[in-house]
């Protein structure tokens, strides 16, 4: 596929206990190639987009059954980035031990993870001319979320705001029976290093268009039906039954179609997410 594509990235296994967002990029990419041999509404499709993979970020984290790197680093809190703002302690990411989860690394040391994600960015996102990244996590809350940056800052939001509530509300009209939170992450917490926040400025100081997402699936609720899941050891990120990881799987193929469509037919709709009224409205719901 030519470079003047546009395309959608998806990424897994950041976090190595979160194994679920591997299952599910790979259960999707496996469901694509299926169809490729007999839909040709698809293959007409893959003509006029780059949908790239990358199903496990961080594969010793994934063998050793640890959130970091094989250095115990977390990836998301890695990335040559600070808050200026207060960030939670310790899950904001701090130098203290490598001993501790959320542990940024040596200082203006990148991971060999990030580094390879940050150059892939660089040299085969940012000639595009539109790019969306969907990082799957697990962990947080009761509810899934779509959460895009600024995790470094509550106070400003990124510049695409006023694209991004647009986004939002085109999912939201096309699929009016969902269940997502849809909102930047700094709602919840602040952190340093977040990968995103990083490779987000690098694109608008390289005058090139990223959108990054990320899907945080709200583990909670999975042990909230069985509790004695929190026993296993991947429990707290992980559905462990059957049944749970198949419907898991499932509730996000809608979301995964949706975001390439959008990204298919970015140029229907990229003009009109520039007007003034979107980033007003994404103001006061997130940053009065
Ligand atoms: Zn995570």
């Amino acid at each position: 596929m030519s470079i003047d594509s546009p395309s959608i990235t998806f990424i897994g296994g950041i976090h190595g206990l979160e194994r679920i967002g591997c299952q599910l990029i790979l259960s999707f990419l496996n469901g694509l190639i299926q169809k490729c041999y007999w839909n040709s509404v698809l293959l007409d499709s893959l003509r006029k987009i780059t949908i790239n993979f990358i199903p496990m970020a961080n594969p010793a984290g994934i063998y050793f059954k640890r959130r970091g790197n094989i250095h115990n680093v977390d990836l998301m809190r890695n990335a040559p980035i600070d808050s200026k703002e207060k960030t939670a302690w310790l899950v904001g990411g701090h130098r203290i031990s490598s001993y501790l989860p959320w542990y940024r690394g040596k200082k203006n040391v990148i991971e060999i993870e990030n580094e390879t994600i940050i150059d892939y960015v660089k040299k085969y996102l940012f000639p595009r001319p539109f790019n969306l990244i969907l990082d799957c996590h697990s962990g947080f809350g009761l509810h899934d979320r779509i959460w895009f940056p600024y995790a470094k800052s509550k106070k400003y939001p990124i510049s695409d705001i006023g694209k991004l509530f647009y986004l939002r509300k085109m999912f939201f009209l096309s699929h009016p029976h969902h269940n997502y939170i849809f909102e930047p992450q700094s709602q919840h917490y602040l952190c340093h290093g977040d990968l995103w926040d990083y490779l987000y400025d690098l694109s608008q100081s390289s005058n090139r268009i990223i959108l990054p997402l990320t899907l945080e699936m709200g583990s909670w609720a999975w042990i909230k039906k069985n509790p004695l899941q929190i026993f296993n050891s991947l429990g707290f990120f992980h559905p462990i039954k059957n049944h749970r990881i198949k419907k898991v799987i499932n509730n996000h193929n809608i979301l995964f179609n949706f975001l390439i469509d959008i990204v298919m037919n970015y140029s229907n709709w990229y003009e009109n997410s520039h007007l003034p009224l979107y980033r007003k409205k994404a103001m006061t719901k997130w940053y009065k």
